[in-house]
């Protein structure tokens, strides 16, 4: 038999080392399931742990009580570790290949953050080990990073500027395909908008009513005039969260909560000001006034190709998960739910080398699909990825065409399959720091290139001054 051993570097022995307390911490996350800057107990886990391990916790980051900065090291370079922990609503699930959730409409992990947060931690500390041992210079951070799926945690901690003197910063995503992210997100701003008018009987005095629903209505009616007048990439969404309360009553409130998503984050604010214009109209049309309630905002992702290829070399290196018989057997179960049109669209759209139509786990390493390409949705590593050179690496942890925020997922991410993935992860990020911590060269490269990407556009907070993180609602984005 081949030994592998040989060839593995330091760092993956240092991580299998560590997978089993990185399997303990992210099944003790999955359990919790804990939605954004609710996540008491996924975040305390993380920094006890962390503590243990000889590294010294900030918590409160951003004036979130679930966000904290652990950090080891002294001088230069800074490395920095994005960690994600939240769940989403309703989606409760066990870690078994059919609809079975373990408490009704409780949240679950159907995103793998539980995996993110740990994979993430997991590289951090097989870092600072290596470097503990080999007594090198430099600092490791991992950022305890609460709340992504509101979009609310990297941007109030970028706001505090904890990601200012960084030098680069690394993070993955758990998914379906082993490769590194070279491609962008939208940009996106999250909105309510109040109009207040004056109620009345709806038969028997209307003329003396202002309807706040009416100008709900307009205002949707001017949004989607203006459709036809910005970029075809952007999207304007709206759901109305207050249309009034019985129609013999003239509504004095009404609510409408509205997303606007561009690839540019200047775009996003061009777009949003014409929608304030919009509800300006709205307003002066029906003798109402409004208020803006600003939920969140986030950049778009900046990619940093040096980065992109100096972890794509060590995802060689590592190779993909190597999953058991027993693994692959759940996934091709889990896999028999999905619909396999939507899988062969994914791929379709991806432009996916052949392969992949054939396999049901990745079991290969993919060279980036994504170059000048944006996913639809918005994350806000945007933010991060706007203050420090930042790479996203990718990592199957479930099966080619699964759904995003499924319950296929929360099952994925509660089973021996997900968490061999977070491994392959750590692995591969932990590698990214160390080359950047050795090779001087390589991370002026990634800087350059990002100042050049960046250009005049520096990073400017997407929220309003004096906004403080939504720690008493839930907004689902
Ligand atoms: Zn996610």
């Amino acid at each position: 038999m081949e030994d592998k051993s040989r060839s593995r570097d330091p760092l993956e022995i240092l991580v299998d080392g560590l997978a089993g307390d990185l399997w303990d911490l992210a099944l003790e996350i999955w359990r919790f399931a804990e939605v954004g800057l609710k996540e008491e107990k996924s975040a305390k886990a993380q920094i006890s742990y962390l503590s243990r391990k000889g590294f010294s916790v900030t918590i409160g980051t951003g004036g979130m009580p679930t966000a904290f900065v652990a950090e080891w090291g002294k001088g230069r370079p800074i490395i920095g570790f994005l960690g994600e922990y939240d769940a989403l609503a309703g989606l409760s699930q066990d870690a078994v290949a059919e609809r079975r959730p373990l408490a009704e409409g409780a949240p679950g992990h159907g995103c793998g953050h539980n995996l993110l947060g740990v994979g993430a931690l997991g590289a951090a500390l097989a870092l600072k080990t290596f470097m503990e041992e080999r007594r090198m210079g430099g600092t490791i951070r991992y950022y305890g990073c609460p709340a992504e799926e509101t979009l609310v945690g990297k941007v109030f901690m970028a706001r505090e500027g904890v990601f200012n003197d960084l030098d680069a910063a690394i993070t993955w995503h758990p998914g379906c395909i082993n490769t590194v992210q070279l491609g962008s997100s939208n940009g996106l701003n999250s909105a309510r908008f109040n109009f207040h008018g004056k109620t009345a009987h709806a038969a028997g005095d209307p003329h003396n009513g202002r309807s706040a629903l009416d100008a709900v209505e307009l205002m949707n009616i001017g949004a989607n005039y203006l459709r036809e007048h910005i970029i075809p990439d952007a999207r304007i969404h709206y759901v109305i969260t207050d249309g009034g309360g019985q129609p013999n009553v003239v509504p004095a409130r009404a609510q409408v909560w509205y997303y606007v998503r561009a690839p540019r984050r200047r775009q996003v604010e061009e777009i949003y000001a014409r929608l304030l214009d919009v509800a300006k109209g709205a307003a002066l049309m029906t003798g109402t006034t409004f208020d803006v309630e600003f939920l969140a905002g986030c950049y778009d992702v900046l990619p940093n190709e040096t980065l992109t290829f100096l972890a794509l070399d060590n995802f060689k290196k590592v190779g993909a998960p190597d999953w058991t018989t027993e693994e692959l057997e759940f996934a091709r179960r889990v896999s028999e739910t999905i619909d396999q049109g939507q899988k062969s669209e994914m791929l379709r759209n991806m432009n996916a080398p052949k392969e992949l139509y054939d396999q049901i786990m990745n079991t290969t390493v993919v060279d980036p699909l994504d170059k000048g390409k944006v996913m639809p949705g918005s994350t806000d590593v945007g933010d991060v990825s706007w203050i420090v050179p930042t790479v996203q690496v990718s990592v199957a942890t479930w099966p080619i065409g699964t759904p995003g925020h499924s319950w296929q997922i929360v099952a994925c991410s509660g089973h021996a399959l997900g968490l061999r993935g977070m491994l392959v992860a750590a692995k591969v990020m932990a590698m990214t720091g160390k080359d950047l911590l050795e090779n001087s060269s390589v991370l002026e490269k990634a800087k350059k290139e990002f100042s050049e990407r960046v250009g005049d556009e520096r990073y400017k907070s997407p929220l309003p001054d004096g906004l403080k993180p939504p720690l008493g609602q839930f907004n689902r984005h």
